[in-house]
């Protein structure tokens, strides 16, 4: 099977739409879509992402951001930005989707891979910005791979033969990576909010048969994107940060 890997698209359905218009068309070019989580939060599109992700085959996990917008969590570790989306979000929701991000789990096993928003120790809160980090993941989930989002850095983490380290390998785009040789943590990065200082949107491509992987990136209209965050009357930072990509 091939799967479309996204995760992190924080309501942007521009950029979302810019990823399935690349990724090609469903039961062709991928059999089904893995989405990571965050599906909702910061951007001005919540109820038109989950519609559309809804539309497609999929299989979704909830984040913390979808968490904190539902209620399923506080969002006091948010920055007031966050929380002033969270709450806009919130709003919005109808309830019919909001129904449906109650309904998703944090974390789970698909064959060879363990699926998780943020971390398998954490599924939903802990960020994994560094090899050590990786390292203490490792032993926490029993499949070959692991696949997060959360950080919206495209990365992977390969475990050292010993097992006792881990090395952070960067994304080389649109090239298929093979998988075989050890264990990994893979984090395809986000639709809606990149933070590694490029602004297009992230995705992969996992194909389970080849044992492959593949980082992309796509441009989309930002400024259509922030011009409806300004309508929204959504905070300021959060929509400069999408230009910036941070
Ligand atoms: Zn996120």
């Amino acid at each position: 099977m091939r799967y479309l890997v996204i995760s992190d698209i924080h309501a942007n359905l521009t950029a979302f739409l810019a990823v399935l218009r690349e990724a090609g068309k469903p039961g062709v070019e991928y059999d089904l879509i893995w989405c990571l989580g965050d599906v909702v939060g910061y951007g001005p599109d919540p109820n038109e992402c989950v519609e559309l992700l809804n539309a497609l085959p999929h299989f979704s996990l909830a984040g913390n951001h979808d968490w904190v917008v539902i209620g399923k969590a506080d969002g006091k570790a948010f920055h007031a930005a966050a929380r002033h989306s969270a709450k806009w979000t919130h709003q919005v929701l109808n309830n019919k989707h909001r129904a449906y991000l109650a309904s998703l789990p944090v974390t789970q096993i698909q064959g060879d891979f363990t699926l998780a928003h943020a971390s398998p120790r954490d599924p939903v809160w802990e960020y994994i910005l560094s090899p050590a980090i990786a390292s203490q993941n490792f032993g926490v989930f029993q499949t070959p791979y692991c696949l997060v989002g959360h950080t919206h850095v495209p990365i992977h983490y390969r475990q050292t033969k010993n097992s006792a380290s881990s090395q952070a390998v960067q994304p080389v785009y649109s090239v298929p990576l093979s998988l075989a040789g050890g264990r990994q943590i893979l984090n395809p990065g986000s639709v809606g909010q990149p933070r590694d200082k490029d602004t297009r949107a992230a995705y992969a491509i996992l194909d389970d048969e080849r044992q492959t992987w593949e980082f992309r990136r796509v441009p989309y209209d930002i400024e259509s994107v922030q011009r409806r965050m300004r309508n929204a009357g959504l905070p300021e930072i959060l929509i400069i940060r999408l230009e910036q990509g941070w």
